[in-house]
């Protein structure tokens, strides 16, 4: 009797993660490999699970986010169809206490009764439904900010009584990278997290589509139909991507209409208003509006503090105040990019054993900002902002509370924000020893007259060309 000659040999971890990276080096950029791969070690194996350790539970995010793929095909390749991966997370200052946090994936894919295919994952109690919800999207971790806080109490409201609200459905809508899969998440998060046995389940538009596609091909549309039909919570994240396919719109308007009947909670998202997508058929759009839709707009600079603050504080890193201001003014209309240029950060702190300053964040930020902060001060501000508005320079230094000085005032204090090095403090004390929180405020403010008052942004504009110029 013989095996196949590599079953016989013992593999070893080292041994079968040197194969996966001989194929993964192929497929990603040298700089990205460098970043991304050299620092990993693969501790164990046991079987088809191979154990690899992470610096961080970012590093671990950024590669499912980005290099899931081409993970998943080299370890297929190195260790068959039922291969697994399973992070280990070495916790920083935690003394080299190693595994604190694991985190499992399966790449085994399980065709159930009604032919959807399901991802599983290892760990979770067996009885409960596979609701394909990502466990680290909560509202524990989902800062709460002025453009974010009515999506998220409605979200909260709805993840309390699924079904027994009049926000059914609830669609939340906004810009890329502001928060939706995340917060449509937290629902179906927090429903399980109750107790309750809801089945519960979260599919991308795309996702859905695909599987009806495949449902039709092996002639089992009927038990696509029960199979979404069967659920307590159906979330569907970006239906703008149902557009333009009929037969799948069709499909997912009976899901709907059947669920909607049952009082079963639906929550969607989408990039824009149910009414102005486009290619989506008017019977759907107008369902979509049967429940309450509620916007999400980019966060202003104190939630973007506050999120980087957390994620620090999630790692247990220490960041300077003046490198997480400096990054969170710089990174304005997209969650994902400040993610993105805190693990940048992280990323050149741990591999390159750099300390986090703001030398480091200008390195890591200037492939994100658009226009680079130069060593311009915040007195060129005052004396450009006071020339175009044509009032008196020390009038913004001034306690003055006349409108015609406030508004100028603030924008001064916004355009310091974007486009130097100082702090909050240091502007403060540059507009008369005015608080911090001041300056905060300001911003807020005009970043919020920004979206809604085209005079002020074509003087904004104004503003920033000459300031360009001035610093070019
Ligand atoms: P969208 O689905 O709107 O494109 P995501 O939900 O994917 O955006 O959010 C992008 C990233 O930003 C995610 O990692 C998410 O966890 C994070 N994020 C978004 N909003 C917040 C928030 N208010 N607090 C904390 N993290 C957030
Ligand atoms: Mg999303």
């Amino acid at each position: 009797m013989s095996f196949e000659a590599t079953h016989t040999l013992p593999l070893t971890a080292e041994g079968v993660w040197k194969r996966c990276l001989v194929q993964i080096k192929e497929s990603v950029k040298p700089l990205s490999y460098a970043t991304w791969f050299e620092p990993l070690v693969a501790t164990a194996i046991d079987g088809s699970l191979l154990t690899v350790e992470v610096p961080s539970t970012y590093f671990y995010d950024w590669l499912e986010e980005h290099y899931f793929e081409v993970i998943q095909s080299s370890l297929r390749d190195a260790l068959g169809p039922n291969a697994k991966l399973q992070y280990a997370v070495r916790v920083p200052r935690a003394a080299a206490s190693i595994q604190a946090q694991q985190q499992t994936f399966d790449f085994e894919s399980t065709e159930t009764e009604d032919g959807v295919v399901l991802q599983e994952q290892e760990g979770l109690d067996p009885v409960l439904f596979p609701h394909n919800l990502n466990q680290k999207f909560s509202f524990e971790n989902f800062i709460r900010g002025d453009g974010n806080q009515f999506a998220r109490a409605a979200a909260i409201n709805v993840a309390k009584n699924p079904g027994e609200t009049a926000f059914n459905p609830l669609v939340l809508y906004g810009g890329v990278g502001l928060g939706k899969t995340h917060l449509i998440q937290a629902i179906g998060n927090a429903i399980i997290e109750s107790g309750s046995r809801k089945r519960v389940y979260y599919v991308s538009s795309e996702k859905f589509t695909i599987d009806f596609v495949e449902s039709i091909e092996k002639n089992r549309t009927i038990d696509f139909s029960n199979f979404y039909r069967s659920m307590d919570v159906l979330i569907v994240d970006d239906i703008q991507f149902f557009s333009g396919k009929e037969r799948t719109q069709d499909t997912f308007f009976h899901t709907f209409n059947t669920l909607h009947q049952l009082k079963k909670q639906i929550v969607l998202s989408s990039d824009r208003p149910p009414k102005e997508l486009v290619g989506l058929d008017e019977r759907l759009i107008s369902r979509f509006q049967c429940g309450l839709t509620v916007d999400i707009q980019p966060p202003d600079l104190e939630t973007r503090i506050a999120i980087l603050r957390k994620k620090a504080e999630d790692d247990r890193i220490d960041i300077p105040q003046d490198v997480i201001e400096y990054i969170s003014s710089n990174v304005k209309s997209n969650i994902r990019e400040l993610e993105g240029c805190y693990i940048g950060l992280i990323a050149r702190h741990t591999l390159e054993q750099r300390p986090i300053n703001l030398a480091l964040a200008e390195i890591v930020l200037k492939n994100v900002i658009s226009s680079d902060k130069r060593d311009l001060t915040v007195e060129q501000i005052q004396k450009i902002v006071a020339d175009h508005f044509k009032i008196p320079e020390n009038s913004l230094r001034a306690k003055t509370r006349k409108q015609e000085i406030v508004l100028p005032r603030q924008v001064a204090m916004y355009l310091s924000k974007t486009f130097t090095r100082a702090s909050l403090k240091t502007i403060g004390l540059h507009f008369g020893g005015r608080d911090h929180s001041t300056i905060i405020h300001a911003c807020k403010s005009i970043e919020r007259q920004l979206r809604e008052d085209e005079g002020l942004r074509s003087h904004v504009d104004q503003l920033q060309k000459h300031i360009s110029f001035v610093s070019g």
